[in-house]
């Protein structure tokens, strides 16, 4: 049924601004993921042309786009030309070049949402001080540039606490917990093995670092906000998220909490939105505490997995949203149109032959059960 929740209300306003002409409109996206990728899908149903931007020559979004564009998202150069064919710009991952990013901007470029909001959530603490600015509750945190503050941080907060590096962070990547005083010089080199596998001698201190406050959370909760270019929001039901080893593994929705939790939920969301600026959708990370206490972890300015269930079980997928959105289009109804939907990530490919073998006999299983749908997002190896 539809979602009771109070910043829910959609309403069906005179349309104004037909859908003739869309098909005209270039949408270049930074990045080819998944997210990428089911974006296009949206876009082929509405006939809206979508280009990606990715360096990865078979990447999952580049087969179903209108064109894929080999390059790096955090290179000016190649990210200038790519603007130059696009009638509007906007992102699948946020760790792109802001300055560049802004540039366009001040040349006319329709970037959705705007070079600022990306500045403030490409380096999460930035984002916390921005959200805390805003009042928005979320766990205390601090920056740390040495182990003396990490240490002093340890007495403000209390053990364990969580360190986590400022940019370049998704998946747990870049996130490490120190459990007592001496875990923390080795906690602090976690984000530079991490990262110096995939981005070369990035870490420890001079990585940039900050510490959090340990949330101890009953649930983790999420909530996709659309904002239109007209600064209207309409949140989407709020659902739970299961995390396995820091990725998104199951996603509940709605979320099986109280209605007053929802509604605080969606009240937070919508208060952290609003206070960005452009359209499109984004997501909100929520912890839920035990007694009642809502904090925001982070937030999103894209579609995002926790909003995958809405391509099947809302009127409007995030996707949809997303291109209705940046478009200056109507936005479509958020409620769900089935009573309940969960989504399972299968992560099969890391865990050798086995998981491989595993996630195909899932992927049989969901295929044989009326109702399911799988999603393959047939990333490279
Ligand atoms: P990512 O960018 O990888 O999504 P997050 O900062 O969202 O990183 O952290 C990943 C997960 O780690 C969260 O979903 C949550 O399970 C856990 N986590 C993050 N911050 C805290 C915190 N302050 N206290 C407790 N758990 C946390
Ligand atoms: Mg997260």
């Amino acid at each position: 049924g539809a979602s009771p929740d109070s910043c829910n209300t959609f309403s069906h306003r005179k349309n104004d601004l037909p859908i003739h002409g869309v098909s005209e409109t270039i949408v270049g996206v930074l990045g080819g993921g998944q997210l990428g990728r089911m974006l296009c899908q949206a876009a082929s149903q509405m006939a809206i042309k979508v280009i990606v931007l990715d360096p990865v020559e078979n990447c999952p979004a580049g087969a179903l786009s209108h064109c894929h564009v080999v390059g790096s998202y955090d290179d000016s150069v190649t990210v200038e030309e790519f603007a130059k064919r696009c009638s509007v710009l906007t992102f699948e991952i946020e760790h792109v070049n802001v300055e560049t990013l802004e540039k366009l901007e001040q040349r006319g470029l329709d970037v959705q949402p705007k070079a600022s909001t990306i500045q403030i959530i490409q380096d999460k603490y930035l984002q916390k001080v921005h959200f805390s600015l805003h009042g928005i509750p979320l766990p205390k945190f601090m920056k740390i540039d040495d182990p003396e503050s990490a240490k002093k941080a340890g007495d403000l907060f209390g053990y364990p606490f969580m360190i986590k590096s400022r940019r370049l962070a998704y998946d747990g990547r870049g996130n490490a917990v120190a459990k007592r005083e001496e875990e923390i010089s080795s906690a602090v080199q976690i984000p530079l093995i991490i990262w110096a596998t995939l981005f070369a001698a990035l870490g420890g201190y001079d990585h940039g670092l900050y510490v959090e406050q340990w949330a101890p959370f009953v649930k983790e909760l999420a909530v996709i906000v659309a904002r239109g270019r007209d600064k209207s929001i309409l949140c989407y039901p709020v659902v739970e998220t299961i995390h396995r080893e820091n990725i998104c593994h199951i996603v509940k929705a709605p979320a099986n909490v109280p209605l007053k939790i929802r509604k605080l939920a969606t009240d937070v969301a919508y208060k952290a939105v609003s206070s960005l600026e452009g359209a499109g959708v984004y997501a909100v990370e929520l912890f839920l505490t035990e007694d009642g206490q809502i904090l925001l972890n982070e937030v999103a300015p894209r579609a995002h997995n926790s909003g995958h269930h809405t391509i099947e079980s809302c009127f409007t997928s995030q996707y949809e949203q997303h291109l209705r959105a940046i478009l200056g289009l109507q936005l479509g109804d958020p409620s769900m149109k089935t009573q309940a939907a969960i989504m399972y990530n299968i992560l099969g490919e890391d865990e050798g032959e086995p998981g491989f073998l595993l996630a195909h006999q899932l992927i049989g299983r969901a295929l044989g059960i009326s109702g399911a749908t799988v999603h393959w997002y047939d990333k490279p190896g």
